[in-house]
């Protein structure tokens, strides 16, 4: 969960108002949550080619970029839980941690947080720099930030350019890197480099929402098939979004909705399942994944992340994931930006639809607004000309449109 949750409804209350309090005592048949419990068994897989044996479940740190953009009280506070999220993971079993020179200084306070520790941990960073000569140079200051010798995995973040290879096989010959890998939305770019040899590992969206029943074409094959080619080629593969990208208990804050008073009615049959938990244990489901990379906001949901994996998936938990998609699907963007080449008019479509979900979802309306009005005017939903090309191709099949339509009214 990111930080800027916390503000408006935390994972904790959603849960809480979906079980409990919303719907009265729970009958004691119903199975008991591990929610509530410290993990003490913590799985772990083998990370391709590295060979890591990594944990299952990894700290992810976009919340700290995503609680930046949403103001300083929320940036902070942040900044203050991430030690003792670490740690509380580290505790627990887990050890891994992942983050980007562009997540301000989550790299500074993990580096502090790890300090002492740093024999339990594997750290994974990057560099949104393509030129060599850039990235060696964002490197050397990883390490610093991070106060070690070696990173574990090294990756280009958003993508993967000659420049960056170059780069990161000079670290890794210096013994300054270990492994080299690549972050990106979408599945061909990945599969570009997998099959050219390039990578050791991939951190690639995915989650409940790309099974084609919910997005009606393309999600499930291409991820699917991406995976299947990791396995092939020995690339371990990393799972971000695992929850979605955090979009479950914003959306379902909203009680005056007809949708979501229906939904909470409906996951009363669910008693204490846990949504967050179900999303996780459907991720690392697949053989293929070695490890769902969470952004946590406290330590609360460590200890819930870290629970998933000794629980067993079972049908409650899927139909959970189905009544929840089911509401969500026609509202949920993926961020995998298809849609960004497919528009004529250069119409930033994944960046509106995410800061309608700040004003929508969130209730961040300020920041919102602010979000929008730096972009350039050429990019807002302004220029679109209702073309309908984006809509082709979204996997999703979202009324993009529209949508933009609705967003430009609120954001404006
Ligand atoms: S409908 Fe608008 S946003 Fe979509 S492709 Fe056409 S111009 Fe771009
Ligand atoms: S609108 Fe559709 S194609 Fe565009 S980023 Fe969202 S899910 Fe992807």
């Amino acid at each position: 969960m990111s930080a800027e949750e916390s503000k408006s409804v935390t994972r904790r209350q959603f849960l809480e108002t979906t079980t409990a309090a919303t719907l009265g005592a729970l009958a004691e048949s119903q199975p008991a949550s591990a929610a509530s419990e410290p993990a003490s068994g913590m799985k772990y897989r083998r990370l391709g080619r590295t060979n890591l044996k990594i944990s299952e479940i990894g700290l992810g740190c976009a919340s700290g970029l995503r609680s930046h953009q949403l103001g300083p009280e929320l940036f902070n506070k942040y900044r203050e839980e991430l030690p003792a999220i670490t740690n509380k993971l580290l505790d627990l079993g887990g050890n891994f941690v992942a983050t980007s020179a562009s997540y301000h200084d989550t790299e500074e306070i993990l580096g502090r947080a790890l300090k002492g520790r740093r024999k339990e941990a594997f750290i994974f960073t990057a560099t949104g720099k393509r030129d060599a000569a850039a990235v060696i140079a964002d490197c050397e200051r990883s390490l610093k930030r991070f106060q070690t010798d070696v990173i574990d995995g090294y990756f280009g973040h958003g993508g993967f350019s000659d420049g960056f290879r170059e780069a990161a096989q000079k670290l890794k010959k210096q013994g300054k890197i270990r492994f080299i890998g690549m972050s990106c939305h979408i599945p061909d770019q990945h599969r570009i480099r997998v099959e050219a040899g390039d990578v050791d590992f991939i951190f690639q969206p995915y989650n409940y929402m790309n099974l084609a029943k919910w997005t009606e074409e393309t999600d499930e094959v291409s991820t699917e098939d991406l995976f299947k080619l990791c396995k092939q080629k020995d690339v371990g593969v990393m799972v971000i979004k695992p929850m979605t990208g955090h979009f479950v208990p914003n959306w379902a804050k909203k009680t005056d909705d007809p949708k979501v008073a229906a939904m909470i009615k409906k996951l009363k049959v669910f008693g204490k399942q846990n949504l967050y938990q179900a999303f996780l244990m459907w991720v690392l489901k697949n053989p293929n994944v070695s490890c769902a990379i969470v952004g946590m906001g406290t330590t609360q949901d460590v200890v819930e992340n870290c629970a998933a994996v000794e629980q067993k998936f079972t049908l409650l938990h899927e139909r959970l994931l189905e009544q929840y998609a089911s509401l969500a699907t026609k509202d949920y963007c993926r961020m995998c930006e298809t849609c960004v080449s497919a528009c004529p008019a250069g119409v930033r479509i994944p960046d509106i639809l995410r800061f309608r979900m700040y004003h929508q979802n969130y209730g961040h309306e300020r920041d919102a607004r602010e979000l929008y009005a730096a972009l350039p005017s050429h990019q807002q939903a302004t220029a679109c000309q209702e073309c309908h090309q984006c809509e082709q191709v979204c996997p999703a099949r979202l009324a993009i449109a529209r949508k933009l339509k609705i967003a430009h009214e609120l954001l404006a």
